[in-house]
C-alpha cells in the first residue's frame, strides 16, 4: 500500500522557499508555501513603474551555462526553459580621473594582459592572483548532496579530487581584498582593484570564486529580469501541485513537545503539518516567530556579531535614450565625481551606475533603464522613517542629485528623465522582512566565509531553515541549492530515496 503523503509548511516564496517546496512536491510531500507579500521570489524581484520594469536583483545568475553542474538545478526548478542568457565580456569598470579604467574582464587572459599593461611593475602580483583564478575555474561545485549527509568517505573522496583547489582555496580564504590590494605597487590597481566589492575584509577565496565562474561563463545575465525567473519557478511548483498563499505572514512557529508543529498566521489562523521549514529572514525565524527559545550561544553570538551585507539605496532612472554608445557591463561601471557628494548622510567620491542597455525587455524601445546603488546605513533610514513626510523628501533629494550628476556625464539626461523610483533599505525590509534591510544575509569576510550555520536548531524537532541566512554569502543559486538540501536531510530522515524530475 502507498504510505501517505506527509506534509510540510514552507514560510517564504523567495528562491529557497520555492525551491523546497518543488523538491518536496518531486518527493511526494504535501507542500504549503505562506509568503507574506503578494508575490514570489522575495528579493529575487522586479516592480514596475511607468512602462519601465525595474530590476531587483539578477546582474549574473551561477549556473546559466549548459556545462555547469548547477544548470542541472535550474532545470529541475523550471527556471532556464527557453530563457536566453547573455555573458557580458566586462564585469565592472572602475574608472580613473585621468581617463584610465581598471576593467574586470570576465576572461581571465584578458584579465591578467589588462592588469599588466596598467601595472607593468606588479607583474608578480598579478601572476600568483591569476594563477589562483585558474584554479577556482577548473572546478565546478558538487551538487549532489548537501555537507550535512557527507560520510567520511564522500569526504575523502571530495578531498582526493579537489586537492589543488582546497590547496588554493586555504591560501586565499583569510587574504582580505584590501590586504590583497596593497601588495600592488602600482597606485591606480591599489585604489581600484577593491572597489569589486567595497568591503575591505572581504574575502579573496570569494572573489577567485566569482570571477571563475564568470571566466567559465558560468554567470550570466537572465533576460527578462528577476521576477519572470521566479515566476518559472512559481509555476513549475504549481504544476507539481504545490499550494501557496500570498497575503499570509506567519507570525509565530507553532511547538509541541519539542517538535514544530505548524504555523500561525496574522488573521490567527493555525495550521498543521509534520515538518516546518522556514526559507524567510533567519532573525524573525529565530527571535520573533520562535521568540528566541531555541537558540545556542553560537547562533546568539553569531546575530549579535557577524557582519551582514549593508542594505542598499537603489535610485532608478527611465530615460528616453538609447545607451548604444556604452559597453554593456554586468555589475556596472563607478566612475569619480569632480566632487564629493553627501548621499544620505554619507560622503560619495564615486557613483556606481548600472546602465541596463543589454535588455531590452525592460523599458520601451529606444529607451533605457539606468540605476544608481550604494550601501546606505539602516539605522538612518529607520530614525527617517518614523516621520512620513521627512522619508519622501529625502527620497526626493536623493532622486534629484543622482539626476544631476549623471547629466553631467552625460549632457541632456536630466531631460529625457521620463520615471524615478527609489527603493531604500525600509523598502527592502517591507517586502522581503529581511533583518535590517540586508540584500544577500552573512557578508563573506575572511573570519565568515564558509562558517558554519547549522539548518536547525538546538532542542526543536521537524524544523528546518534554508536561505541565505543558513548560507554565507547568499545568492540566488545559494537559495535554491539550500532549499533542496533541506528536502535531501528530510528524505533521508524518512528513509526515502531523493528525486528529482527534470520538466
Ligand atoms: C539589489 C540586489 C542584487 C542582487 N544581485 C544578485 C545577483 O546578481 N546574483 C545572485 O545570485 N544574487 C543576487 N542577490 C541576492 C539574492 O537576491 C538573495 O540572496 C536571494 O534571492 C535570497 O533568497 P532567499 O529565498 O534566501 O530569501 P528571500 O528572497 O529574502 O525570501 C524570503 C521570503 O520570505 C518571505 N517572508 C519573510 N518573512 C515572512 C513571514 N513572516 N511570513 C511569510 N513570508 C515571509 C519574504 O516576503 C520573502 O518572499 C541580489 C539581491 C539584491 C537585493
Amino acid at each position: 500500500m502507498k504510505r501517505p503523503e506527509k506534509s510540510i509548511i514552507i514560510i517564504g516564496a523567495g528562491i529557497a522557499g520555492l525551491s523546497a517546496g518543488c523538491y518536496g512536491r518531486m518527493n511526494g510531500y504535501r507542500t504549503h508555501i505562506f509568503e507574506m507579500h503578494h508575490r514570489p521570489g522575495g528579493l529575487c524581484t522586479s516592480w514596475q513603474n511607468r512602462g519601465y520594469t525595474i530590476d531587483g536583483c539578477l546582474h549574473w545568475l551561477v549556473g546559466s551555462s549548459p556545462a555547469s553542474n548547477f544548470y542541472r538545478i535550474w532545470q529541475e526548478l523550471g527556471a532556464v526553459q527557453g530563457r536566453r542568457m547573455i555573458y557580458h565580456e566586462e564585469f565592472m569598470r572602475i574608472e580613473g580621473r585621468d581617463g584610465k579604467s581598471f576593467i574586470f574582464y570576465t576572461d581571465l587572459d584578458r584579465l591578467e594582459q589588462h592588469m599588466k599593461d596598467l601595472a607593468p611593475g606588479d607583474r608578480d602580483v598579478i601572476e600568483d592572483f591569476s594563477r589562483g583564478l585558474r584554479i577556482f575555474a577548473k572546478y565546478d561545485m558538487p551538487i549532489d548532496k548537501p555537507p550535512e549527509l557527507y560520510s567520511l568517505l564522500d569526504l575523502l573522496k571530495l578531498l582526493s579530487t579537489r586537492l589543488p583547489l582546497m590547496r588554493a582555496f586555504m591560501k586565499w580564504k583569510n587574504v582580505s581584498l584590501a590586504d590583497f590590494a596593497a601588495r600592488f605597487r602600482d597606485p591606480f590597481l591599489r585604489e581600484t582593484f577593491p572597489l569589486f566589492w567595497d568591503v575591505p575584509d572581504f574575502s579573496m577565496a570569494f572573489m577567485l570564486m566569482n570571477l571563475a565562474w564568470l571566466h567559465n561563463r558560468s554567470a550570466g545575465y537572465p533576460i527578462g529580469g528577476s521576477l519572470e525567473f521566479s515566476k518559472a519557478i512559481e509555476r513549475r511548483y504549481l504544476d507539481l501541485g504545490g499550494e501557496i498563499r500570498y497575503r499570509a505572514p506567519v507570525q509565530k512557529i507553532l511547538v509541541e513537545n519539542g517538535r514544530a508543529t505548524g504555523v500561525r498566521l496574522a488573521d490567527d489562523s493555525e495550521h498543521r503539518a509534520d515538518y516546518v521549514i522556514s526559507a524567510a529572514d533567519g532573525h524573525s525565524t529565530i527571535f520573533d516567530m520562535l521568540e528566541g527559545k531555541y537558540v545556542s550561544e553560537k547562533i546568539r553570538t553569531c546575530y549579535e556579531k557577524n557582519p551582514t551585507f549593508q542594505p542598499l539605496v537603489q535610485v532608478a532612472l527611465g530615460i528616453a535614450r538609447p545607451f548604444d554608445e556604452t559597453p554593456p557591463l554586468a555589475a556596472g561601471t563607478s566612475f569619480p565625481l569632480e566632487q564629493p557628494v553627501v548621499l544620505a548622510e554619507k560622503e560619495h567620491r564615486r557613483l556606481p551606475l548600472h546602465i541596463y542597455n543589454f535588455d531590452d525587455t525592460l523599458a520601451p524601445p529606444g529607451k533605457t533603464i539606468v540605476k544608481v546603488m550604494f550601501e546606505s546605513d539602516y539605522q538612518y533610514w529607520k530614525k527617517l522613517g518614523e516621520s512620513p513626510e521627512h522619508y519622501r523628501a529625502e527620497k526626493e533629494r536623493l532622486a534629484d542629485t543622482v539626476v544631476a550628476l549623471l547629466d553631467r556625464r552625460f549632457p541632456g539626461l536630466a531631460a529625457q528623465v521620463e520615471m524615478r523610483d527609489v527603493a531604500t533599505p525600509l523598502t527592502y525590509e517591507r517586502y522581503t522582512g529581511n533583518w535590517k534591510g540586508s540584500y544577500e544575509g552573512w557578508l563573506p569576510t575572511t573570519k565568515a566565509l564558509f562558517m558554519n550555520m547549522s539548518k536547525t536548531l538546538p532542542g526543536l524537532g521537524s524544523f528546518y531553515m534554508a536561505g541565505q541566512w543558513v548560507e554565507p554569502g547568499g545568492g540566488v543559486p545559494t537559495a535554491a541549492m539550500s532549499g533542496r538540501n533541506v528536502i535531501q536531510i528530510i528524505c533521508r530522515k524518512d528513509k526515502k530515496r531523493f528525486v528529482t524530475t527534470v520538466p
